[in-house]
């Protein structure tokens, strides 16, 4: 049983981020203060956004700087919180130049630098650490001889060289709960969601979901998509977990926060549900073969098409359903919504 003071700040770490904005705007509606960490809080584009929700919400969010890479960043900007919602990490999909550097280093270092500061911080009393569903499953393949993937089950598969993204994170969250087993001051709760959907409050993120989204627009499946599947969650969904998974006392260990599994197909299908027909949206799924030797084009390995690639996967959602109260939207309420934003937005056309 861990009870956050509701008074005291929250820190939310790498608060510009497409996930962990909405993190800050739902803590400002329902009351709360929050302390958001940016890269660069004087930068003059990406943190529009915070700074609206500031002027709403007068004396009650404040932005500080902070840098996964430097030991002891995160320290000043925790004095006095009780929740630490740790969300900054790189979400980069596609071919990664230098993927020690570019993502297991902020990932790993970066949750061993916000978790010393922890440590130094006597106020704390619950970390929730932004997972994900690839920190699970490696590679869809992985789910032969089970129905679904639960809570219980750890990404074994992935590594630097395959699948880095899925590496970072499950390296990052393992070294969170060896932190957090060794002392018994503060307690780790972790979010899992599927790939994020839904309205962005910023442009300027360069979070691997906009790519994903960006190949419904981009003409690249319209020859046909390949049959994968992902998981999908809203990401008001996702936000709405993490303020849960650090208010509510029983919270604990891991939420898989991911509403449905779809395939590129089913999201084309929606979109054109919604949107009509688009030359864009994908109308059937491409032989496998096609895929992969295609694949180097679109920055896919033919390993990551293989393992992938017309394998099911599921999740079961049921403890953050159950336990943090959280209801999904389905997944073509979330994709539609994203659409529509980027149609909003001006980088689509009406
Ligand atoms: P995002 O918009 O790119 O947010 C990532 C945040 O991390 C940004 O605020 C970024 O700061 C910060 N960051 C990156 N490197 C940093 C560094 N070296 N020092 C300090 N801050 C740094 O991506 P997102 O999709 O919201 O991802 C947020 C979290 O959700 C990540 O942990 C990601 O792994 C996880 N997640 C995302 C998805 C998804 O589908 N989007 C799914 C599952 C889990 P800048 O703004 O300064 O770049």
């Amino acid at each position: 049983m861990t009870i956050i003071d509701r008074t005291a700040p929250v820190l939310v770490t790498g608060g510009s981020g497409y996930v962990a904005s909405w993190i800050v705007r739902y803590l400002l509606e329902d009351g709360f203060t929050v302390r958001a960490t940016v890269r660069d809080p004087r930068k003059a584009n990406g943190l529009e956004h915070l700074h609206a929700l500031s002027a709403e919400h007068p004396g009650r969010l404040s932005l500080s700087r902070a840098e996964l890479l430097e030991p002891g960043s995160y320290t000043e900007a925790m004095a006095g919180c009780e929740l630490v919602i740790h969300t900054a990490s790189p979400f980069l999909l596609g071919k990664v130049k230098d993927p020690q550097k570019q993502l297991v280093d902020p990932a790993l270092d970066g949750t061993r630098n916000v978790l010393a500061s922890v440590g130094e911080t006597a106020s704390v009393k619950r970390v929730v650490l932004t997972s994900s569903v690839v920190a699970i499953c490696g590679d869809n393949i992985d789910m032969r001889g089970k129905d679904f993937f639960t809570e219980d089950d750890w990404n074994t598969t992935s590594s630097l060289g395959h699948q880095p993204y899925p590496y970072s994170k499950t390296v990052a969250e393992r070294e969170a709960w060896r932190i957090a087993e060794a002392q018994d001051r503060w307690d780790l709760v972790t979010i899992h969601p599927g790939l994020v959907l839904g309205p962005s409050l910023t442009t300027a993120s360069k979070s691997g979901t906009f790519r994903t989204m960006g190949s419904f627009t981009d003409y690249s499946l319209a020859a046909g998509a390949p049959a994968l599947e992902m998981g999908v969650v809203d990401v008001r969904d996702v936000a709405r977990a993490h303020i849960a998974a650090g208010f509510t006392p029983e919270a604990h260990g891991r939420y898989i926060t991911n509403a449905e599994t779809m395939s590129m197909l089913d999201i084309g299908r929606a979109l054109r549900a919604r949107f009509g027909y688009r030359p864009s949206f994908p109308l059937t799924q491409a032989p496998k073969p096609v895929i992969k030797l295609a694949a180097p084009i679109a920055g896919m390995t033919r390993r990551f098409i293989e393992l992938n690639v017309g394998y099911p996967l599921r999740f079961d959602n049921s403890r953050t359903v159950k336990e943090l109260g959280i209801t999904f939207r389905p997944g073509a309420e979330s994709v539609t919504d994203h659409f529509q934003q980027m149609i909003d937005d001006g980088i689509v056309k009406g």
